[in-house]
C-alpha cells in the first residue's frame, strides 16, 4: 500500500516546502518531493488544501483527558485518552501516572500495557512516571499521602509490567543519586521534578546522566541571584532539556520568550500536562484523588490554589509558541516532536523524510488539526 499525500506545505524541523507531496509506503515516509517535481502513482491520493503539514507531535506529558486519567481503574481510559490526543495532532505520547500506591500503579500499567499493544489513537512511547520519589515541598497537585523514597525494584516492577519511558523524581531526596546512577543502566529517562535542589544538587545528578526538568519553571526551585537553582540550571546548562507547558498560564509569555531566546531550542520540549479536564468544558474535576477546580480553562487544586496539570493541547501550545516568540515554524516545529524523539533515544520519529515514521499531523492556518496519519494510516 501507499499514498502519496499531494499540495501540502511540508513544515519538518528547518525545512518549509509549499507545494511539496510526501510519499509514504507501509507506515514509513518512502520520499518528500517539492513543488514541480514529477510525482509517482500511487495506490491512494490524498489532497492537503495547501495545509501544513507537521511532523505527528510527542507529548511525553499528559495524565489525561476527556473525563479520564491514565491511571484510571477504568481499563477504557487510556483508549479514550488516546483517541483524543489525535484531535490535538498527537501521535504518540506517554501516559503519565501521578504519586499514586504501587498496586495502583501497577494496575495503571496494566491498561497502558494492554492499550499499546492494541492501539487506535495515538502510540504510546512508554509510560511516564511523575513522582512518588518527589518532594515534599514541592508536592503541588501530586498526593502527599503516598510519597516515598526512590526505588529501583518498585520502578524495574513496573516497567516489567509496560516499558517505563521516563520517570520525574527529586534529586535532593535521600537515595535519588543512587537512584539516578542505576537508572542510567536500565535506558529510562531521568528527568528533575517537583524539586527544591539546589543548583550543586542537580549538578551532582547531571554528572550521573540527569539531564532533564520536568514542567521547567513549575514546582522547582527558583532563581535567585545567589542560589540560581533549578530555573537557573534549565536557561545556563545547554545539554539540559526542558518541559514547557506553553499555556500562558503556567509559564507567562515573557518566560517563555526567555527560555526561547536563551536555550538551544534543540532542548525545549511541548508538553501539554494535560488532566483529565482537557477537551470539557470548566467545572469540579480530580487529580490522583485531589478534588480540583477548572476555570478558564485553568486548572487549580480546590485546596489551595496550586496548579493541577492543565487543559492545554498541543497544537495549542504551538500556536502559542508561535505568537509569543515570532520565531519560523520550521524551527518551532522541532519542540513539538523532533526534540521529543531525540530525549527519548528515538531515531525515526519527528522529520517528514524519507525513512522516518509516516506520522503526521496537517493543520490549517488557525492551527485546527485536519488530519493526522500514524504509521502511514489515517487515523483522523
Ligand atoms: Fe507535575
Amino acid at each position: 500500500m501507499s499514498l502519496l499525500i499531494i499540495n501540502a506545505k511540508v513544515i519538518s524541523p528547518g525545512q518549509e516546502l509549499p507545494g511539496a507531496a510526501v510519499l509514504v509506503e507501509g507506515s514509513r515516509i518512502a520520499r518528500v518531493y517539492a513543488a514541480g517535481e514529477s510525482l509517482p502513482a500511487a495506490s491512494e491520493t490524498y489532497d492537503a488544501g495547501g495545509k501544513m503539514l507537521m511532523p505527528g507531535f510527542i507529548d511525553p506529558h499528559c495524565h489525561g483527558g476527556m473525563g479520564y486519567e491514565a491511571t484510571s481503574d477504568d481499563s477504557r481510559a487510556v483508549r479514550i485518552i488516546a483517541e483524543a490526543k489525535l484531535k490535538e495532532g498527537v501521535t504518540s505520547f506517554c501516559p503519565t501516572t501521578l504519586t499514586l500506591p504501587e498496586e495502583k500503579l501497577a494496575a495503571s500499567m496494566r491498561n497502558i500495557e494492554a492499550y499499546r499493544r492494541n492501539p487506535s489513537g495515538s502510540k504510546v512511547l512508554g509510560t511516564h512516571l511523575e513522582g512518588p520519589y518527589i518532594n515534599p515541598a514541592c508536592t503541588g497537585a501530586q498526593n502527599p499521602a503516598y510519597l516515598r523514597q526512590a526505588d529501583l525494584a518498585e520502578v524495574l516492577r513496573l516497567h516489567a509490567i509496560s516499558p517505563v519511558a521516563l520517570i520525574s523524581y527529586a534529586i535532593e531526596m535521600p537515595g535519588s543519586l543512587e537512584f539516578t546512577r542505576a537508572l542510567a543502566d536500565t535506558g529510562i529517562k531521568a528527568s528533575c521534578g517537583h524539586t527544591n535542589a539546589t543548583y550543586a544538587q542537580f549538578k551532582a545528578g547531571m554528572e550521573l546522566g540527569l539531564s532533564r526538568l520536568t514542567h521547567f519553571c513549575n514546582q522547582m526551585t527558583k532563581l535567585h541571584h545567589r542560589e540560581i537553582g533549578l530555573v537557573g540550571a534549565g536557561l545556563y546548562e545547554d545539554t539540559v532539556s526542558i518541559e514547557m507547558i506553553c499555556d500562558k498560564i503556567h509559564l507567562s509569555p515573557d518566560m517563555i520568550r526567555l527560555a526561547f531566546k536563551v536555550k538551544p531550542i534543540e532542548k525545549i520540549l511541548l508538553i501539554s500536562d494535560a488532566m483529565e479536564a482537557t477537551g470539557l468544558p470548566d467545572g469540579d474535576y480530580q487529580l490522583g484523588g485531589l478534588a480540583v477546580v477548572v476555570a478558564d480553562g485553568a486548572a487549580r487544586l480546590a485546596s489551595d490554589g496550586a496548579l493541577a496539570g492543565s487543559t492545554l493541547k498541543c497544537n495549542t501550545a504551538l500556536q502559542n509558541i508561535v505568537e509569543v516568540t515570532g520565531l519560523p515554524l520550521p524551527e518551532l516545529v522541532k519542540t513539538t516532536s523532533w526534540n521529543h524523539a531525540c530525549d527519548l533515544g528515538i531515531s525515526d520519529l519527528g522529520k517528514i523524510e524519507a525513512g522516518f515514521v509516516a506520522d503526521l499531523a496537517l493543520l490549517d492556518e488557525q492551527f485546527q488539526v485536519a488530519a493526522v496519519f500514524v504509521d502511514g494510516q489515517r487515523r483522523k
